[in-house]
């Protein structure tokens, strides 16, 4: 008898496994059972569809059921869901959505890739018709049909994570109104608190009304339909409809009634391979745990790239007994906002200290390629690392062009567990419409490890030091800390006598990098104590704290 290889979730896990195990062994027989109606399809692009970005549903379709058996013989059925598993006989039950009948399916290895499942509330209305999901074809299907059919003019956004930002920008595509709800005190929860003013801004420079540090409390409905959001502030929105995106929880249903172990954070526990407590059966993707490579602990990570990692070697092991082991995941992702980008690898600052790294912080606010080749634009990148063992622990950059590419490289150094020294040394490529001979990346790196003989304070850290500022009289005029003396850079050689060398002092410039110049003098001059502020007054700024 040929193995029998079952796949339970035909999307970004599922069909990775599948064709994996295709391509390892040609004598198996292999069957993806898919409860939705829609195999393979790309849960990334859906808010673009939205938006008409991408013009045609047929787009978003990566492939379909008949074009999998040809080329693969892959034997996938849509619109069949899994509703048990039975361990001890290795057979599940199935229930055919499309002639409502149920069979029993035998396996010899069984690979569990089902996801997660948007969070509703669990409130009165979150199931209006008017209230919506953005996660399967068929949500996305029915947002299109009520953008074409009801004209809504406003509506609200709960959640402003990546998929809550992406659909801000869909809906302002389409000239809405847009609302957009946090409960956390900024968007973009996993990025550090600092780094969020400029990402909201951007929101509000296009259109969206940005409310943060309030959640949704409640919606009232007229006639079944949603028409106002109440949040837990006492305010209440009128809106045509609602988006929610306040996260993911794993599907892990089934795993959990076959017996199966859920780990520490919800997910399916699973070994180097992917394979369950259950050696026949291996668990891929969003409902599955992984281990996080910077903490080296449980973790989930619900993205696109560790699914179908995690999916092709699960269908490797189960079609062949043998794999590489899982590799590492930093939860490397990026999103765009209208003209910026956000990317983030690793452990932000309030992670990694919560983690119990002892860390230090670098941040750069550099152009993504030479200044004067035209069109240069300026990022802010920030650099967590440990402070002794000087091991990248995590980087987080918001600006225009370039930011993937930099999170990228900075993701690459740390999986080879690489350290500022190592990023300092990296070998890039440059051109001046690419980069610059320095790029980001070595000046984040070269600040971190400047900041071991110079070191530098960040903008929460500031309390009644002597400050300094040694940015030109003009950009003084334009704006600076309360209670800095504003001595130029270029002239400070000439007055260190104005300075009082007793006590604590800080300096800053625009960004860090006259600081530091600054910093390097005065500690050169007698001056018992000088930091440099860490992204200078730019990011001060930014953290309200100027
Ligand atoms: P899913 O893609 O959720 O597929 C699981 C499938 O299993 C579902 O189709 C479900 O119907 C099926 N299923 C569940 N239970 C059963 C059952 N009992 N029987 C049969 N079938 C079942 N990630 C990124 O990295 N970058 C992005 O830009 C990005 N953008 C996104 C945008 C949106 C709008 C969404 C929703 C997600 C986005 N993601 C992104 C996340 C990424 O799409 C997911 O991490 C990835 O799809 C997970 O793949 P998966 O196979 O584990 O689960």
């Amino acid at each position: 008898m040929a193995l029998r290889i079952v796949i339970v979730g035909g999307v970004a896990g599922g069909m990775s496994a599948a064709t994996r195990a295709r391509r390892m062994n040609e004598a198996a027989s292999i069957i993806v059972l898919e409860k939705g109606g829609y195999i393979s399809f790309a849960n990334c692009g859906l808010p673009y569809y939205l938006a008409g970005r991408i013009q045609t549903e047929d787009k978003l379709l990566v492939t379909t059921v008949d074009r999998v058996k040809e080329r693969f013989n892959i034997d996938a059925r849509v619109r069949n869901e899994v509703v048990a598993i039975n361990r001890a006989d290795r057979t599940m039950e199935v229930l055919d959505h499309r002639s409502s009948t149920k069979y029993l399916l035998g396996y010899d290895k069984l690979i569990l890739a089902t996801g997660a499942s948007a969070i509703v509330p669990p409130i009165e209305h979150g199931r209006a018709p008017n209230v919506f999901l953005v996660r399967s074809m068929e949500d996305t299907q029915a947002i299109h049909n009520f953008l074409k059919l009801s004209k809504p003019k406003s509506m609200a956004i709960v959640g402003a994570g990546f998929i809550g930002l992406e659909m801000a920008e869909a809906m302002r595509d389409r000239g809405l109104d847009v609302c957009m709800i946090e409960k956390a005190p900024h968007v973009l929860p996993p990025l550090d608190q600092e780094l969020c003013p400029r990402v909201q801004q951007e929101l509000i420079a296009h259109g969206v009304q940005v409310i943060t540090g309030t959640g949704l409390e409640a919606l009232r409905a007229n006639n079944g339909n949603v028409n106002e959001i109440v949040l837990a502030d006492g305010r209440a929105i009128k809106v045509d409809f609602v988006v929610l995106s306040i996260g993911v929880k794993p599907n892990v249903q089934l795993a959990q009634s076959a017996g199966l172990c859920i780990g520490p954070t919800g997910g399916i526990a699973v070994d180097a391979y992917q394979r369950t407590s259950d050696p026949d059966i291996y668990a891929a993707g969003d409902v599955a745990e992984l281990i996080h490579g910077v903490t080296g602990k449980p973790a989930r990570v619900p993205l696109a790239g560790p699914a179908n990692r995690q999916g092709r070697l699960a269908g490797e092991h189960a079609a062949t007994g043998s794999s590489r082991p899982a590799g590492k995941v930093m939860g490397t992702a990026i999103v765009q906002v209208f003209d910026l980008s956000v990317g983030v690898t690793g452990l932000g600052e309030r992670d990694a200290r919560k983690a119990g790294f002892d860390i230090d912080t670098a941040y750069v606010m550099p152009n993504n390629h030479a200044g004067y080749y035209p069109g240069a634009e300026p990022m802010r990148l920030k650099l967590i690392f440990g402070r002794q063992s000087r091991r990248i622990l995590g980087a987080q950059a918001v600006g225009g062009a370039g930011v993937d590419k930099r999170i990228d490289v900075i993701a690459t150094v740390m999986h080879f567990g690489g350290t500022i020294d190592d990023l300092a040394e990296v070998d890039l490529a440059y051109a001046p419409q690419f980069g610059s001979a320095k790029d980001p990346v070595h000046f984040a790196a070269f600040v971190a490890r400047n900041q071991q003989h110079a070191e530098a304070i960040s903008p929460a850290e500031m309390n009644g030091q002597q400050l300094i500022d040694v940015r030109t009289p003009a950009e003084y005029a334009k704006g600076t800390i309360k209670s800095a003396v504003n001595i130029p850079l270029d002239e400070l050689r000439g007055r260190v006598d104005e300075i009082d060398m007793l006590r604590e002092t800080v300096v800053f410039c625009q960004v860090g990098q006259r600081g530091y110049v600054a910093q390097r003098i005065l500690q050169q001059s007698g001056v018992i104590s000088v930091k440099n502020l860490k992204g200078g007054y730019s990011l001060a700024k930014d953290a309200q704290l100027a």
